[in-house]
């Protein structure tokens, strides 16, 4: 006899879906969860000795911040790191552009998008008007991957701080992510590329966009079409507000 209705299993798909996009999540076995309840935030403490903020959330400029966070230890990835990829760019950029992660030649160069991504990305902006110059282009994680493998999820999030607080510094007004990873970290949606392409988000009060990372493009030059309008979007929205 079946434990569930057909109703109910393409709710649960649904709900599926929508957490984490097209992947089937398939429990492999039966555990027992232990759910350990936060108190709701409306009733939650009032931190009474708030945490001192370290000297690089102080920073003021993303020349200070930069100086220091180059020698971060905070992750493994720093372990085969040749070059901290800062980001380069505008540091008053209306536009910020946000890849994964270094690559070989980033990691060698110590410069985001230097390899044939990076080319690639320069002829997507240029398609849309910005020169490298006039944007900031940064990452998602500072440090190479090991053989350019997708960061892993603690890698995103111990990093993901250094990049919000370039956000802050530099105040775009407009955000492109390149790639889930991009989106994911910054938005912190599980949604599939295919769902969050085309729509509008907000972080740290800019309008973020998501499109397909160049390497990808390159991998896959079918999805360019599909790129060139989301590229046309932004482009359009950046003439609406800038
Ligand atoms: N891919 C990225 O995501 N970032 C880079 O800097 C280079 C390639």
């Amino acid at each position: 006899m079946n434990k569930y209705s057909k109703k109910e299993i393409i709710k649960s798909l649904k709900v599926q879906q929508e957490i984490f996009g097209d992947e089937l999540f398939i429990p492999k076995k039966k555990r027992t969860t232990i759910v350990v309840k936060e108190p709701s935030p409306m009733f939650a403490e009032p931190e009474l000795f708030p945490k001192e903020k370290a000297d690089w959330e102080k920073a003021t400029s993303l020349e200070e911040l930069e100086k220091l966070i180059c020698n971060c230890t905070k992750c493994d990835l720093h372990k085969n790191r040749n070059k901290f990829v800062f980001g380069t760019g505008n540091p008053n950029a209306d536009v910020l552009v946000i890849g994964e992660g270094p690559g070989a030649e980033e990691d060698k160069q110590g410069l985001p998008f230097v390899g044939r991504a990076g080319k690639l990305l320069t002829d997507m902006l240029r398609a849309i008007k910005f020169e490298r110059e006039e944007v900031f282009i940064g990452n998602v994680v500072k440090c190479r991957p090991p053989g350019n493998r997708t960061p892993l999820p603690d890698e995103m999030e111990t990093c993901m701080p250094y990049l919000k607080r370039q956000v802050e510094l530099i105040k775009p007004k407009l955000i492109l992510c390149l790639g889930l990873t991009a989106a994911r970290g910054l938005l912190k949606k599980r949604e599939s590329l295919g769902s969050l392409r085309g729509k509008v988000f907000e972080y740290e009060g800019a309008k973020v966009m998501v499109t397909y990372h160049s390497a990808a493009l390159l991998r896959n030059p079918n999805w360019k079409k599909d790129c060139w309008e989301d590229l046309k979007k932004f482009r359009k929205l950046y003439e609406e507000i800038v």
